[in-house]
C-alpha cells in the first residue's frame, strides 16, 4: 500500500502520504477493545494534522458518530461533513459571547467551568429551550473543567438541569501514558464521585492511552485522538497500531565532498572523509524539527542516512556515502516517517512526543490519500 518511493514528479518539497484505511482499522481496534464502551474520533488540530475532513468521512463509514474539537472554529468547519445523527463537541469550551452561534450549528459545547455553564444556561432560558452540553470536571489535572466545589453547588442553581441537558459527563487523565500509575486510580475514584452528584448521565474519561489502562477507565465513551493516527506513548500500544502518516521528502542536490569541508549553517559538522551528501527540500518550514539537525535521519531502500549539520527553513542534508555512487540523484526521494522509521523514532530523537511531530507537519507538503472508503463521500449540506 505505501510505495518504497514516490515516482510521480511534484513541485512540493515532500510528500505526505495519508493512509485512511489504517484510520480505520485502527479506530475498528479500539473500538473492539473498549466495548461495549463506544469510541469518539478526536479531530482537533485538523484531525492532528492528517486532514479533518477526510479522516471524519472515513470514521463515519465505520460508523464512529462522535467527533471532539479544540475550538468552535474547528467544530463550525467541519460541521458540514458530518452526517445528520453525529455529535460534534467543543472541547475547550466557549470563549464569552459564543453561545448562540454554537447552538445555532447544533454543537455541543464542553462546560469547563461555572462561567461557562451559567452562560449555557443562560442562552436556554432566553430560547426557551433545553440545551444539550457536555459538562467537563476537573479530577487534578488543574487544566480545564468544573472545580469540585462547583459540581456541588450547581444542584443549587435553579431548574439548571431542566435547562442544560448533561449528554455527557467528561473529565481527561493527567498520566495516561503511565498505565500504572497511582494518579490515574486517583481520577477515577474522584471522576466516579463526582459525577455522582449530577444527573445520570453517560460518562467519558479515556483518551487512547486511558483505554489501555483499564475497563474501569472506558466509561460510556472513549475518546481516541492518537491511536486513530497509529501511534502510542508506550510500546504495547503503538506495536496495536497501524501507521497512518508517511512522509517523503525529494533529494534536490548531490555532492561529494572533501576531508575537512563544512556543511549547513554554523559549519556544524566536518566532514572527515570523502563524503556524498544529499540535499533534501524539507526543512523546519514543513515541520521537521530542527533539532534533527546531527541526531535524526532518512532512510533510502532501507539505508539509514544519518542528517549532518543543521536543518535549515527549506532543506537539510544527509550523508548518503553509505550508498552506491549515483544510487540517489535528484528527483528521487528519501523515507522521513514510514516503515523504516516510525513517529515515535522521529519523536525520540527530537526529544518529543508524537503529537508534537504530527501536529507540526503543516499544510507545506503534496499531500495524497490512499485506502479510502469504499463508500461514496458524504454530501456536503449547506
Ligand atoms: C486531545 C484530547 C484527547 C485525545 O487524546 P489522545 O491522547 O490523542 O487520544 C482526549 N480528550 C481530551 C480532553 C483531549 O484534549
Amino acid at each position: 500500500m505505501v510505495r518504497e518511493s514516490w515516482e510521480i514528479a511534484t513541485y512540493e518539497g515532500g510528500h505526505l502520504t495519508i493512509d485512511l484505511a489504517a484510520i480505520r482499522t485502527n479506530y475498528a481496534v479500539i473500538a473492539a477493545r473498549v466495548a461495549p464502551a463506544r469510541v469518539a474520533a478526536v479531530v482537533k488540530a485538523d484531525a492532528y494534522g492528517l486532514g479533518a475532513v477526510a479522516v471524519v468521512q472515513a470514521l463515519v463509514a465505520e460508523d464512529c458518530r462522535d467527533f471532539f474539537v479544540a475550538h468552535l472554529a474547528e467544530a463550525l468547519e467541519l460541521k458540514p461533513f458530518l452526517p445528520a445523527d453525529a455529535h460534534l463537541y467543543v472541547l475547550n469550551g466557549l470563549p464569552p459571547g459564543a453561545e448562540a452561534a454554537c447552538a445555532a450549528a447544533g454543537v455541543l459545547p464542553v462546560l469547563n467551568s461555572w462561567e461557562q455553564a451559567m452562560a449555557w444556561r443562560d442562552l436556554a432560558v432566553r430560547q426557551q429551550r433545553r440545551s444539550p452540553a457536555v459538562l467537563q470536571i476537573d479530577t487534578c489535572m488543574s487544566r480545564l473543567g468544573l472545580s469540585p466545589e462547583d459540581v456541588a453547588r450547581l444542584g443549587e442553581v435553579p431548574a439548571f438541569f431542566d435547562q442544560v441537558e448533561i449528554k455527557l459527563v467528561m473529565s481527561h487523565l493527567a498520566c495516561a501514558d503511565m498505565p500504572g500509575a497511582l494518579a490515574n486510580q486517583e481520577q477515577l475514584a474522584r471522576f466516579e464521585a463526582l459525577a455522582g452528584l449530577l444527573p445520570p448521565a453517560p460518562r467519558s474519561l479515556a483518551n487512547s492511552a486511558g483505554s489501555f489502562v483499564g475497563p474501569a477507565f472506558h466509561g460510556d465513551l472513549v475518546r481516541a485522538g492518537l491511536a486513530l493516527y497509529g501511534a502510542g506513548p508506550f510500546e504495547g500500544m503503538a506495536s496495536l497500531m497501524q501507521q497512518a502518516a508517511r512522509l517523503d521528502a525529494r533529494v534536490i542536490q548531490v555532492r561529494t565532498v572533501q576531508p575537512g569541508t563544512g556543511v549547513g549553517y554554523g559549519l556544524t559538522f566536518t566532514a572527515s572523509r570523502n563524503t556524498q551528501i544529499a540535499t533534501v527540500a524539507v526543512g523546519y518550514a514543513d515541520g521537521w524539527p530542527r533539532r534533527l539537525g546531527g541526531r535524526g535521519a532518512a532512510y533510502f531502500k532501507g539505508v539509514r542516512l544519518p542528517i549532518i549539520g543543521r536543518v535549515s527553513m527549506d532543506s537539510m542534508t544527509l550523508d548518503v556515502t553509505a550508498l552506491a555512487n549515483g544510487a540517489l540523484t535528484p528527483g528521487d526521494t528519501v523515507e522521513l516517517i514510514g516503515p523504516h522509521q516510525t513517529l515515535e523514532d522521529v519523536a525520540a530523537d527530537a526529544d518529543t512526543i508524537t503529537y508534537e511531530i504530527l501536529t507540526n507537519l503543516g499544510r507545506r507538503y503534496r499531500r495524497t490519500y490512499v485506502g479510502e472508503t469504499v463508500h461514496p463521500p458524504l454530501e456536503v449540506v449547506a
